[in-house]
């Protein structure tokens, strides 16, 4: 068959879902036994989203190629299971590069470079690439922005085009847009959507279906005014009301019907029925009373929850797989710096230091792995956690606080964290740093070969940074146990305490590979850890039964 193309452009306002929705579309898809990869097109000028504050963009999300991406990717990831490259995350910063390299080469001699046709057959050869490099029959495409956006122009343009290269029973166009409520009439309001709609329209594009985002229900004769204003059919217009659980999202388009349309409009036939109750069993999970653990994740970006995207998740699908109730507490590092949070971070039941990089905040990191390591409070350390974890122990066996990173001061008397040597000639920050997937041997008879039961895993990175092989020695005889190493042995990937009930850490990012039905064999271990410094009572059988 045709690669089929679904695009998805966003309306009124951003942040209402886009990503989630078309991850969601995904898995519809995937159910019905077809091959599913999903591309984001952000209209910014950045290469990648690498070099940009977590305030500005939430987290980067690492894909095994090492791909530092847009954090949508992880939803598509884990809403679809899939793991996706590259290509799947494509920016305007990308595809002017790609062109002007071009035109520096002399590939374009004798011509004058514009945006079309040159930047969006460019646009158009990265779309045509995701199916090539994955094998996915249906290609879901998000534009990123809303439409109305400078920025965002060449890309629906190129996506125009491509609905007349490949034909228009291989393409659909879906819009998501919002309607505001109004209180004092107690009403949703539809004109900003059929505005937004006018406005795709202008650009030639005529979305074939509209759905439409609200908090709250809508009735059938604002459907119908959609579907009349906006000139679609009426079963193509999605009411997609809030949901306060993420993963009930493709159920609710199940229900409403959305895999059907989309099938029949790309002219396909679902080869198998779905199956939903994995995700069933997974919602009730959710909604189901359980005991509650807590766990204090102490970081310097907590405002933005959305800079701990998949943190957040992997822990949640620990806590649903062994039948716990996750109570997030959002501790900000300087803060505890500054003596602030200190009955917070005493009571939790568990410390997650996650990954970050700059000075500011380090030392409430610090301190806050202080307290996990002094009073047996069972600590998680997501790479520059594990960095941390590794210069407070080195501050309690040399009794100096000088000992460090060398991130954080250059001309510490124990550089314990050092650049590897092969970083310590790059000057470019983009994409320059250990990224992607790397093997990790794991040291038979440790907490981390116990988590995984497995002998080598594969797990994605993104630092600079590495533990210093010149203190090995000294860390082992003092209780710490180097428990994964890279396969020449040379590379420090976990390391954890002997005598403590649960301190371990990991160079790498665990949380990207966790999927809601699969969590990841290192959050459970911790959460488990945490169930039993809480004396919660846990699930051990490990599978989510509808019986609880
Ligand atoms: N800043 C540290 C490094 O570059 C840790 C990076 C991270 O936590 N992702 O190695």
């Amino acid at each position: 068959m045709p690669t089929k193309y679904i695009f998805f452009t966003g309306g009124v306002v951003s942040s209402v879902g886009k990503g989630v929705t078309a991850a969601a579309l995904g898995r519809l898809l995937k159910e019905r036994g077809f091959a599913v990869a999903v591309q984001k097109l952000d209209p910014y000028i950045n290469v990648d989203p690498g070099t940009m504050s977590p305030y500005q963009h939430g987290e980067v999300f690492v894909l095994d190629d090492g791909a530092e991406t847009d954090l949508d990717l992880g939803h598509y990831e884990r809403f679809i299971d899939i793991r996706l490259n590259r290509v799947c995350n494509t920016t305007t910063g990308q595809v002017y590069a790609e062109v002007i390299s071009k035109e520096r080469r002399g590939d374009y001699l004798g011509g004058t470079i514009q945006v079309i046709p040159h930047i969006t057959n460019e646009i158009k050869r990265r779309v045509g690439l995701v199916a090539k490099t994955t094998g996915a029959e249906i290609v879901i495409i998000e534009v990123g922005g809303t439409v109305g956006d400078i920025e965002s122009l060449p890309f629906l343009e190129a996506l125009r085009q491509l609905r007349n290269d490949v034909g228009r029973e291989n393409t659909m166009f879906i819009h998501v847009t919002w309607l505001p409520y109004i209180g004092a009439t107690s009403e949703l309001k539809t004109k900003p959507t059929q505005h937004s709609v006018a406005e795709v329209r202008s650009i030639g594009i005529a979305p074939d279906m509209i759905v439409a985002r609200s908090d709250y229900p809508m009735d059938e004769g604002l459907r119908d005014k959609i579907a009349l204003f906006c000139d679609v059919d009426k079963k193509a217009v999605v009411p997609m009301v809030t949901t306060n659980v993420l993963y009930e999202v493709p159920l609710l388009l199940e229900k409403l019907g959305m895999a059907e349309f989309v099938l029949r409009r790309l002219g396909l036939e679902a080869r198998q029925k779905p199956d939903w109750s994995e995700w069933q069993n997974l919602v009730q999970e959710v909604r189901r009373q359980k005991p509650k653990v807590s766990v204090g994740l102490v970081g310097k970006y907590v405002e933005l929850h959305d800079a701990y995207m998949s943190v957040r998740e992997a822990l949640t699908h620990a806590a649903l797989h062994l039948g716990v109730e996750l109570d997030l507490h959002w501790i900000h590092s300087v803060e505890v710096e500054k003596g602030k949070h200190w009955d917070e971070i005493q009571s939790v039941d568990g410390i997650l230091v996650p990954g970050g990089f700059g000075a500011r905040g380090i030392e409430g990191k610090i301190q806050a792995a202080k307290h996990a390591r002094e009073n047996n409070v069972p600590y998680l350390g997501l790479c520059l956690g594990m960095q941390l974890m590794v210069v407070e122990f080195a501050r309690h066996i040399y009794m100096n606080e000088e000992a460090n990173s060398t991130e954080f001061d250059r001309n510490t008397t124990h550089p314990v964290i050092d650049l590897m040597p092969e970083q310590q000639s790059i000057t470019d920050m983009g994409g320059t740093m250990r990224l992607g997937l790397y093997p990790c041997h794991l040291v038979p008879g440790t907490k981390a070969a116990a988590a995984y039961g497995e002998n080598v895993v594969q797990e994605r990175h993104r630092h600079r940074f590495e533990f210093n092989n010149a203190y090995r020695e000294i860390y082992e005889e003092n209780g710490m146990v180097f428990s994964g190493l890279s396969p020449d042995g040379r590379l420090v990937e976990i390391a954890e305490l002997r005598d403590h009930p649960f301190m371990l850490a990991s160079q790498f990012h665990p949380e990207f590979l966790s999927r809601p039905n699969r969590p990841h064999p290192l959050f459970v271990a911790f959460m488990r850890a945490v169930c039993e410094r809480a004396s919660v009572p846990y699930r051990k059988s490990g599978k989510i039964s509808s019986e609880g």
